[in-house]
């Protein structure tokens, strides 16, 4: 589904991403892993068109991408998600569902569309999809409370459910499990894996929690200095010695 070839870029001389190549199969839940500084999250903002490539070129649906903005890209079903920005913090998790596509468009166009949004919020169909996505979430007691009064976690479920608010068709998530709790890092594990199973949703998932990587990706790629050092099923890449030097090398 997404063809990620030769893909570099420097921020003044350091390489963050260097030659970087694999492909995300459509249908997969794939895992991205690899010690900090590996170029996992600069990989994923060339992806999703927030950053531009030095060189290399992003295939996704069988067409060049490289370098479309955000905004389009999400037309198209491909996003990625971001954490509430701070001014979401004072509308309730229902108005935030809401309002989702100045989020999906990148933080800094906020103000654009934020007259769009106001506009879609009045159509019955987005309402009824926002019950949807609240019932699938377990999020609808707390559709009405303040988005900056949620849990870590609950953030994280409200994350997804932005996403699930574009049909979204191909999903990168930067560590979902960052900074949640066990019980709510199950009903997120759940929710990628129903989103997947039920929906067809294709996900290229980042995570430090290497029990949540083998629970839910086939295969993984391992990053590390920019670009792959191995790829497979977990059990493999958990046993290769070039992980576990890439990991206690850094
Ligand atoms: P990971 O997500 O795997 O931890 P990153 O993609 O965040 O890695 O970072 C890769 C490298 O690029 C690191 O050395 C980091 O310091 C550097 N880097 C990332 N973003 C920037 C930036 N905006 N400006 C300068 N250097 C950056
Ligand atoms: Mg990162």
């Amino acid at each position: 589904m997404i063809r990620i070839e030769d893909v570099s870029l420097s921020f003044g001389g350091i390489r963050a991403v260097d030659g970087c190549s694999f492909e995300v199969a459509e249908g997969s839940i794939t895992g991205l892993i690899g010690p900090n500084g590996a170029g996992k999250s600069t990989l994923f903002n060339i992806v999703a068109g927030l950053l531009k490539p030095d060189a290399g070129r992003i295939v996704f649906d069988g067409e060049d991408i490289t370098g479309l903005p955000p905004h389009t890209l999400f037309h198209r079903g491909l996003v990625r998600t971001f954490q509430i920005p701070h001014e979401f913090y004072r509308m309730t998790v229902r108005e935030n569902l809401m309002l989702v596509p100045p989020e999906q468009a990148g933080e800094n166009l906020f103000a654009s569309w934020f007259s769009w949004g106001r506009v879609k919020r009045q159509d019955a169909d987005v309402l009824d999809k926002v019950d949807e996505v609240l019932a699938f979430l377990n999020l609808t007691h707390v559709a009405d409370e303040l988005a900056g009064n949620l849990s870590g976690g609950q953030k994280k479920l409200l994350d997804l459910g932005r996403t699930m608010m574009t049909d979204a068709r191909m999903v990168l998530l930067d560590e979902p499990g960052a900074g949640v709790n066990r019980t709510l890092l199950g009903a997120i594990t759940t929710a990628i894996r129903r989103l997947n199973e039920e929906r067809g949703y294709t996900f290229c998932l980042i995570e430090h929690d290497m029990d949540v990587i083998a629970e839910l990706c086939d295969p993984v790629i391992v990053m590390a200095q920019g670009t792959v050092l191995t790829q497979g099923p977990m059990s493999e890449v958990r046993s290769n010695p070039d992980v576990r030097e890439a990991y206690l090398g850094h």
